[in-house]
This record gives structure tokens, sequence and C-alpha cells, in this order.
């Protein structure tokens, strides 16, 4: 187990040499001799000893009082922090779900911290945050504050609503003052629809949202504020968007569906709509997205992503600023040290069609709950470098006297002389920068005491901020924003002159938001992977560290500062992204993020010899269409291996291992098959069946798969053309790649592709995507949410890589397969394309799905969201036509729009009338 401080005789001097690396540990305070731990997210799932060596060894101490955080209590005990009593005062860290009362935050000492400042709901209460930014617009200008919709406080304000009303008729949403998670909110069209009970808010609804595949989102991010004076404001750079469960429609037809209009998860969950997403390393599926795969998104269709992020980083400032002076107040009167507390706000936003991010509310203590594998990946990381960043400093809670108790000779020595050397210096970053003062005299430095003490801090808090973005001051908030500023007297002034003065706004670097989070997981392989990779290296932390990345840049507007300060105020304000960020996933350590694993015998087990990794490792990419092809390559190899596994005589070694897999692979075609343009049903075998048997079936309910899967990718190579794309990897040698790659390397590549993406659409495609797209949108039974692209009908003449020699099936896959033959499917979508090419697909694709009808077995007739469908079987075609091949039935389908649905932004040139169409459906 590492040492903290290394042993070296008696001296209580604590110079450089003397402290030893760990990865828990960074050095602070002017000489670098005070331990602050830094957390790691991985540690939010596992005990490690050397990860919790330094907090056991300091026997540090947290309570949680009035909240339940599993993830917050995993990570401090994973560090080696212990809990104590909510009634207990001998904790470093006091995690609280509510506000603080006077009377505990005066009795705190400099090493404790709190999670919230006083008067914080100055943010949090919807009320006092309109207010607070009411009151800007007032003294600021409108315009310059508008960055929340238009609100009225009922019942106070009730007159001013109705006058308000009579010129904009809403809608308008309801609120409670003092509420969350969407309970008690509702839509009125009439201020008669609201009830008065209690104090509420009246809000201006926001009808033209931002949408993604016709689904309304809201953004959470993430703000942790360490100081309001001076202000200290920071992002964290990966957020969460959250969608809602039905489409979104603008009429007012639709007003009472929450699940439409409110996009809190809480709510969502509850519908049967809702799908959640169980791999961590795709971030765009399901109806809980990152942050950043949300800006990919968006800046993939075109948009100002950069401007946007800008615009929220402004809405997050101002919104911070409404509320500073009263906070800053607060923390004059009750607060004892300037590092007692800390906060993390939850602030939710919604961005409407003209990309403009409106701010809704900021969240008191936002909802730490990881339902979803994405949560845990951002929600870890970000508590780890939250408490990395205001910095714990390593010191036993428990009173000297009490300390002193305990049986000495259970110490670790290194404790020991830990103790000895905290009596000579201090643990404590503020009476450290006293002995800066004195050790160097005010005159030299220009800088009082407080001004030194604040400055380390900032700079300290700055070196562990892991994916923390600092977005107040910087030189450029600092010009826009710094006339906002309430509070006076005040720090932040006097700071700025020191840090900011002559240094030219332009050379801020834009911020990046687009940072691709590790998983847990893989974090995890890529420590193994560092740790063996480095053996008989030594990483530098601390001390050591920091000096060599002190020396880096100059700075003009520090000339006042005494030379050490100087360089920590030049590092102060480098370029965010001049910094070390977090590593980005290692490539040579694959991640499961395709749930299928390669484990067994494998029948493509030799090593292509192009090496396709190495070369998407240079920075080259896979196109669409190859991506697919790769995917299919792996599937086929694992069908093939199934098979092969179906057909052999031994008994396996480990039949739990090859459930497990099995397992997986019907887990994969339930997922997958969900997102065919053509239905295929996927069962699972029979557990009684013997395990050979089952594998046959899984093997052929694959290759099925696999038939579909390989008609879409032809449809896309049809669409986009199979001409080289700029940047990807060429077609001879990915074909070459392809015909000898082995499972293995398949699954190396595919996960290499899909952590880089951060998405596995490619693979599984997003059927929303192309009704918009495509304008096209009838779907079959069981097709729950998409459309199916113009396939064509006669696909021999489009043979793609994908069928040409290489999809070795089984003679009975391919016999199953044909019952659900593509021709036919193909035909049917391309009737239907043509006819109803025009018809708004939503609507239609619902009445399918809401209807049930099963097709195949009878006539029927839905009538379902404003759509009255009819169908008729009419006759088994004979196979001499195309268009009704051999085996199928011919249906007759009619359906009749109503007015209501046809909305005139899209379907103006649609008369509410019947269509009509013959489609044909395997018998
Ligand atoms: P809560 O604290 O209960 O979650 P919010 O203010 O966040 O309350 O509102 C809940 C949801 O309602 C939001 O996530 C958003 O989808 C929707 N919403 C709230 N206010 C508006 C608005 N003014 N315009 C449009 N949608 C809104």
């Amino acid at each position: 187990m590492p040492a903290v401080v290394k042993e070296k005789g008696d001296s209580d001097s604590s110079s450089e040499d003397e402290k030893e690396d760990h990865q828990c540990i960074s050095w602070s305070g002017l000489s670098k001799t005070i331990p602050v731990l830094l957390f790691l997210p991985e540690a939010a799932v596992s005990k490690d000893r050397n990860i919790c060596s330094i907090g056991e060894r300091y026997n540090m101490a947290f309570k949680i009082v009035r909240t339940e955080s599993r993830l917050v209590r995993g990570i401090l005990t994973n560090h080696g922090f212990h809990e104590v009593h909510p009634n207990s005062n001998d904790f470093n860290l006091m995690w609280t779900g509510s506000h603080l009362k006077p009377y505990v935050l005066r009795s705190l000492q400099d090493f404790q911290k709190v999670n919230h400042f006083p008067r914080s709901y100055e943010l949090t209460r919807k009320d006092r945050l309109y207010k607070n930014i009411q009151r800007m617009q007032q003294t600021h200008g409108f315009k310059h504050f508008h960055i929340i919709p238009q609100t009225f406080v009922l019942p106070s304000e009730y007159q001013e609503f109705r006058n308000c009303f009579a010129k904009d008729k809403g809608p308008w949403i309801i609120k409670p003052v003092a509420s969350s998670r969407g309970r008690g909110i509702y839509l009125v069209s009439n201020p008669n629809q609201i009830s008065m009970d209690d104090n509420i808010l009246v809000s201006r609804y926001i009808n033209n949202p931002l949408l993604i595949d016709d689904f309304k989102f809201d953004m959470r991010l993430y703000v942790l504020v360490t100081s309001y004076d001076p202000l200290l404001i920071y992002v964290y750079e990966e957020g969460l968007a959250r969608f809602a469960t039905v489409k979104y429609d603008q009429t007012s037809t639709n007003i009472k569906n929450t699940f439409m209009h409110l996009t809190n998860y809480s709510l969502n969950k509850k519908s049967s709509d809702y799908v959640s997403c169980d791999d961590p390393e795709v971030e765009d599926y399901g109806n809980k997205w990152s942050m950043s795969a949300v800006l990919r998104y968006l800046k993939q269709e075109g948009k100002d992503t950069t401007l946007l992020m800008s615009q929220i980083e402004d809405l997050i400032i101002k919104a911070v600023l409404s509320a500073e002076q009263q906070i800053s107040t607060a923390c004059k009167t009750f607060v004892p040290h300037k590092t007692n507390c800390f906060e993390l706000y939850g602030f939710d936003v919604l961005i409407d069609s003209n990309l403009k991010p409106w701010l809704l509310e900021v969240n008191l203590s936002p909802s730490l709950s990881c339902d979803a594998p994405l949560d845990l990946k951002i929600k870890a990381s970000m508590i780890a470098d939250m408490f990395s960043l205001v910095g714990f400093v390593c010191q036993d809670p428990l009173p000297k006297q009490a300390r002193s108790d305990r049986v000495v000779s259970e110490k670790h020595p290194a404790a020991q002389r830990a103790q000895r050397q905290k009596q000579t210096s201090t643990t404590n970053p503020e009476t450290d920068a006293q002995g800066l003062k004195h050790s160097r005299g005010d005159s030299t430095l220009s800088l009082t005491s407080e001004e030194i003490k604040v400055l380390r801090r900032i700079k300290e808090e700055y070196e562990r901020r892991g994916g923390f973005i600092r977005i107040f001051p910087t030189v450029e908030t600092w010009e826009l924003y710094s006339v906002y500023l309430e509070s006076k007297p005040s720090m932040n002034f006097m700071l700025a002159n020191r840090l900011f003065h002559g240094r030219n706004v332009n050379e801020n670097v834009q911020l990046q938001y687009e940072r691709k989070l590790l998983s847990l997981e893989a974090r995890k392989r890529r420590q193994r992977h560092l740790t063996y990779g480095s053996a008989g290296r030594k990483k530098t932390w601390g001390g050591k560290k920091s000096k060599a990345s002190l020396t880096e840049s100059s700075s003009p507007g520090v000339e006042e500062c005494a030379p050490q300060q100087r360089e920590e105020v030049k590092e102060l304000f480098e370029p965010i992204s001049h910094k070390q960020r977090k590593q980005v996933a290692s490539p040579l350590e694959p991640c499961h993020s395709i749930p299928l694993s390669s484990s067994g015998a494998a029948i493509h087990n030799t090593r292509p010899k192009i090496n396709l990794l190495n070369i998407l490792e240079q920075n080259w990419d896979l196109s669409k269409v190859q991506a697919r092809i790769a995917f299919s390559a792996y599937l086929q190899r694992v069908q093939q291996r199934l098979l092969a596994e179906s057909r052999a005589s031994s008994i396996p070694a480990w039949p739990d291992r090859d459930n497990d897999q099995m397992e997986l692979v019907i887990r994969f075609l339930k997922r997958a098959a969900r997102n065919l343009q053509q239905d295929i049903k996927v069962v699972s075998p029979d557990p009684h069946l013997p395990l050979q048997d089952c594998k046959r079936l899984l093997s052929q309910q694959l290759g099925e798969f696999i038939l579909c899967y390989n008609k879409e990718t032809e449809h896309m190579v049809r669409k986009l053309g199979n001409s080289e794309e700029k940047g990807c990897v060429n077609y001879s040698i990915f074909e070459e790649y392809i015909t000898t790659a082995s499972e293995s390397s398949l699954e190396e590549v595919l996960t290499f592709y899909t952590q880089k993406n951060k998405s596995a659409s490619v693979f599984l495609g997003t059927k929303d995507k192309s009704v918009k797209k495509d304008t096209l949108g009838i779907n079959f039974p069981g097709d729950s949410s998409n459309s199916l692209p113009p396939a064509k009908e006669d696909s021999s003449t489009s043979e793609s890589l994908l069928t040409t020699g290489k999809l070795n099936c089984d003679p009975n896959i391919k016999a199953s397969s044909s019952a659900l033959s593509s021709t036919a499917t193909a035909s049917s979508a391309s009737i239907l394309h043509a006819e109803f090419g025009k018809i708004p697909a939503l609507s239609v694709r619902r009445v399918f799905r809401a209807s049930g009808i099963p097709l195949h077995n009878r006539d029927a007739t839905a009538t379902k969201t404003g759509v009255d469908l009819h169908i008729q079987r009419l006759y088994c075609g004979e196979g001499s036509n195309p268009s009704t091949p051999k085996d199928t039935f011919v249906y007759h389908v009619r359906i009749s729009l109503r007015s209501s649905l046809l909305s005139p932004k899209c379907h103006t040139h649609l008369q509410p009338e019947a269509f009509q169409t013959h489609i044909c459906w395997p018998r």
C-alpha cells in the first residue's frame, strides 16, 4: 500500500521528495505539503484497497442527512470514508437534501464541507428564481435577462396574468411554486382551468420546442458553485437529455397529455412507451441521451451547437448572478470559513425551435439516481470530479482529544508522521496562505493574505477540475457579466483586476462540451491496461506535476505578484483546451457495447491480414454502410459459431457460460429486431430443450435477422450510393478485411467504432429518422415505432457486398427466412410508398400500431387517433407478377384521415379523404 508521506528520519520538514505518489492524493498549499483527496469514478461500484487506503488512514467521515444517495454513499465509502450518525459533528462532509440551519453552518470547522449554500432557495424555488430574474430585467434591461419564460405568481398576480392572457391565449403551464419531478404540473388554455388551491406559478408555455425525431426533450446541466465571494461557477461538460414518450403535437387538443408535454424522467418512465438503454457506450438511444450525443446529433443536422452552448452558459451565469447578492450576504452572516460550502445545481433547459435555450428551473439537489448505465457513467464521473474539485483536505475529523484516546499502535506510521507534520505546518490552505504572506511580506506581493488564499484556491480547484469547466470568471465572461455583480464589497473586482487586467478576450479558446466519457467498465479496463503497461514506471502526482505545469505560459495581468504567485496565476487562465483533459477510450480496450460475447469456439479464428483496428486508430473512419457491413459480418460469425456448436457432439465444458451467451443473443435479437423495418418475431427457445437445439434455433433466428438487416443495408447503399466517403477506409481494403476477419477482430473493430461515435444507431438503425427523411410511414404489425424504407422489389438487381456470396447460411435458415421474404415486404412497401408517400407517416403508423391488427389473419377495421383503417384480404399471390409474389396474400387497405390530422404545416396538399391500395404480406 503506497504511503502518503514517506518516512524519513524524524525530520518534520516536508520537502517534495518525501511525498510518495498516490493516485488519490493531490498536494496543495504553498509548499505542497497538504494532501487533498482525489476521487475516482470507478470506485462508485467497487472497492479497491488502494483507492480507499487514504480515506481510511485519515479516518475520514461523512454523514447523509434527509436524503438518500446510493451514489454519493458508494463513492465516499469506497474512498475509505465511513458514515457517521446524522447527529454527529465529526465529519469531513455533510451531504444533505435540504437547506441548512444557521446554527449548523456556524459550527463548521475549516476542513468541513456541506453541499449547500445558505439561501440557495433564491435560485432553486421557482417563484424566487423568477422574481430574482425579473428584478435583473428591470435593473439591467429586459432583453439582457430574457432567459426564462414569462411567469406570474398566483394568486398575488392574478390580475396581471388575466391582462396578459387577454393578449396571449397561451397555452400556459401551471406549476406549484416549490415542487419537483413534474408533480402538480398541467397545461391550460384558459384561466378558468387553473385551480387556485395553493401558491402557483403560471408560465408561458414554450410551444415550439426543438424536437428530435418529433419528440420534445429538455437538458439537465450540472452546475457547481464553489464560492459566492468571489463567484466561481463551473459546468460539467456532460449532462443528460430527457425525452418525452409521446411525439409532440402543437395542436391544443393534446394539452392534457403529460407524456407529450413534460419531459421529466420520473413521469415518463411510467409510460409503456418509455425506452431505456442498457448499454453505457450508447448515448443516443431511447428516452435518455447524453448531452453530448444531442449536441453531436444537432451538429450533424447543421445546427450551430457552439452558439447554443454559449447561450446556455449565458443563462447559467445570469441566473446565478441574479441570486448572488442574497447568497453571498447569507454566507458572510452564517458561514465561518470560505471553503465550507459548495453546491451542485441541476439546471433544466428547454431549447426552442429557433435554438434559443430557456431556463425552466434550477434544482436544489439534482437527482443522482442511476437507473440506466448512462446515468451511472455520467453521474459517477461528475460526483467524483466534483469531490476532487471542492477538495477534501485529508484530516481526521475527530477532535484531537478523542483522537489521542485511540490506540496509537493501530495507526499507520505514515499517519503518525502526517500527524506530526500537521502540528508543524497546517492542513488548511487558508491558514497556509497566511504563512505565504508572512514569509514574503505585503510589500512585495501587493496582495492581501485573503487574496492570496483565494488565488491559490482558484488555482488548485482548477488543477483538480476533471470534467468541470469554469465558466465564471474567465477573461471573456468577466468582461461580459461583471457589470451584473451586485454584492459590494466583494473579492470579485479586486481579483479580476489582478487576474484579467490587460488580458485579451480573444485569447479565450472555445469551450468543448463534447467530451466522451468513459463508462466505468471501460475506465477499469483502461486502468488495468495503464497499470500493466506502465509497470516499473512511476506516475507523478501532486507537487512535482504542479511545478512542471506552472512554467507554461505568461500573463501580462499579474505583474505585481511574486514569482511563484505569478506563475500560479498564469496557469489559472490557460485556455482550457491546452490543459489535459481526461483520456478518451483506449481503442485497444474493447468494451462490449454489442451485447454478444465472442467467447467460445470461433469459426473464423485466423487474424485477417489487414488490421482494420489499426487503420481506424490512425483516424480513418468507417462509412455508415461499412459499419453495417462489419456488423452484419460479425453477426454471421456468431451465427455460424452457434450453428457449429449446435452440431458438435461434445458436451459443453461450461454450460452456464453457454446459457449466458445465448441469453445475450436473445436479448440482442429482441432489441435489434425492434429497429428493423420488417417485423421479425424473436422467440426464446424453450429452456427445457437440449442446449444444442437451443443453439440451432437461435442461430436460425439470427440468420433471419441478418437477412432482413442486409436488405436494409442494401437499401441504404442504393440511397446513398456506394462511393467512397472522404476519410473512410478504402473499399477494397475493407472488403478484404471483411472476408477474412474473425469474430473477435470484428468485435474489436465494432467496439472501437461504437466507443468513438458513442452510438449504436448506425448498426441498429433509428426508425424515426428514416420517417423524417423518407417521409414514408407505414409499419407492419408489431413494428412499434418505425416506417419502412422504400425497399426495392427485385433485390437481385442490386446485389450488395453483403449478399454476394458472403452470407453463408444454413439451408434451414434460408428456408425459414423466406417465410419473411423481403420481396413480399418490399413490394408492399413500394406500393404503399407510391400511394401513400404523402400521408402523414406518423398518423398511419400510429393506426397500425394502435390497432394491433394481425394483418395476415383477418379483415379488420380500426379507428384510432383520427385515422380510420380498413383492411380486407383479397386473394393469394400466384407469383406471376413481381408485386404479388407466390405465397403472399394480397390485401386491400383503405385509410381515411380526418381533417384534424392534416396539419396545415406539413400536408397542405392533402384533402381529408380516403386513400387506398393493395399490399401483400407473407401467408
Ligand atoms: P419540475 O421541477 O416539477 O420538474 P419543471 O419546471 O422542470 O418542473 O417542469 C417540468 C417539465 O415541464 C419540464 O421538464 C418541461 O418538459 C416542461 N415545461 C416546464 N415549463 C415549461 C415551459 N414554460 N414551456 C414548455 N415546457 C415546459
